[in-house]
C-alpha cells in the first residue's frame, strides 16, 4: 500500500442487468470491506434511463470513502469487483451488471492512459451529480445541478420503507 496518507474518495455505481438494485447494495459493502477502506456514506439508491448506452434503466449511486489506496490501487480494486459481477465489455456502453468509476480522489488530478480525475464527464450526468449533491452538497452547485434537469431520473425509496409514508 505505500506510504500513501489516507484520502476520501467519491465512487460512482451503476448497474443495468440482472437485479440491478441488488447488485449495487452488494457493491456498497463491498467497497466497504475492501483493504485498507471503508465507506463513510452512501446515496440513496437512483434509477435513470441509459444516456449514450442501452438497454434497461439503471440502478445508481454514489458512495464516499476513506482509503489508504493509492487511486490505482483502488481502480484495480473496482475492476476486481466489476469481474466478479460478472461484468463483460462485449462494446463500448454496453448493459452492464455493475460499473463503478472513481470521481474524485481527494484533490488529485490525473491524465494516463488507464485513469482521468476528476472523472471527465461526472458534470455532464444527472445519475452522478443527484446522489453526490446527497452525500457531499458542497461539490455540487444548484446550477450545475440545473444543468441536468432535463435527464430522467428518480430516487427510490429506502429498502422496506413504507409507500404510505410518502
Ligand atoms: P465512462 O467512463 O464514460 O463512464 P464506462 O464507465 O462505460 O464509461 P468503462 O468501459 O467502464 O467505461 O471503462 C473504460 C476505462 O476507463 C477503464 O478501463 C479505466 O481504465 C478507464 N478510466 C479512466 N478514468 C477512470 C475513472 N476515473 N474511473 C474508472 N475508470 C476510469
Ligand atoms: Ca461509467
Ligand atoms: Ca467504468
Amino acid at each position: 500500500m505505500g506510504a500513501s496518507a489516507e484520502q476520501t474518495a467519491y465512487v460512482a455505481l451503476g448497474a443495468n442487468l440482472g437485479d440491478a438494485a441488488a447488485t449495487v447494495r452488494q457493491a456498497l459493502h463491498a467497497l466497504d470491506i475492501l483493504p485498507h477502506t471503508h465507506v463513510l456514506r452512501a446515496s440513496a439508491l437512483y434509477r435513470s434511463a441509459p444516456v449514450d448506452a442501452s438497454g434497461p434503466d439503471f440502478i445508481n449511486a454514489v458512495a464516499e470513502l476513506r482509503t489508504g489506496l493509492s487511486a490505482h490501487e483502488l481502480l484495480a480494486q473496482l475492476q476486481r469487483l466489476e469481474q466478479q459481477a460478472g461484468r463483460e465489455r462485449p462494446w463500448r456502453n454496453a448493459p452492464r451488471t455493475l460499473d463503478l468509476d472513481i470521481l474524485l480522489y481527494g484533490g488529485l488530478q490525473l491524465d494516463d492512459p488507464v485513469l482521468t480525475l476528476p472523472h471527465p464527464r461526472m458534470w455532464e450526468r444527472a445519475f452522478v451529480l443527484r446522489p453526490l449533491a446527497d452525500i457531499a452538497p458542497t461539490l455540487v452547485s444548484a446550477q450545475q445541478l440545473q444543468g441536468v434537469a432535463q435527464q430522467r431520473i428518480t430516487r427510490l425509496a429506502p429498502e422496506g420503507a413504507d409507500p404510505r409514508m410518502d
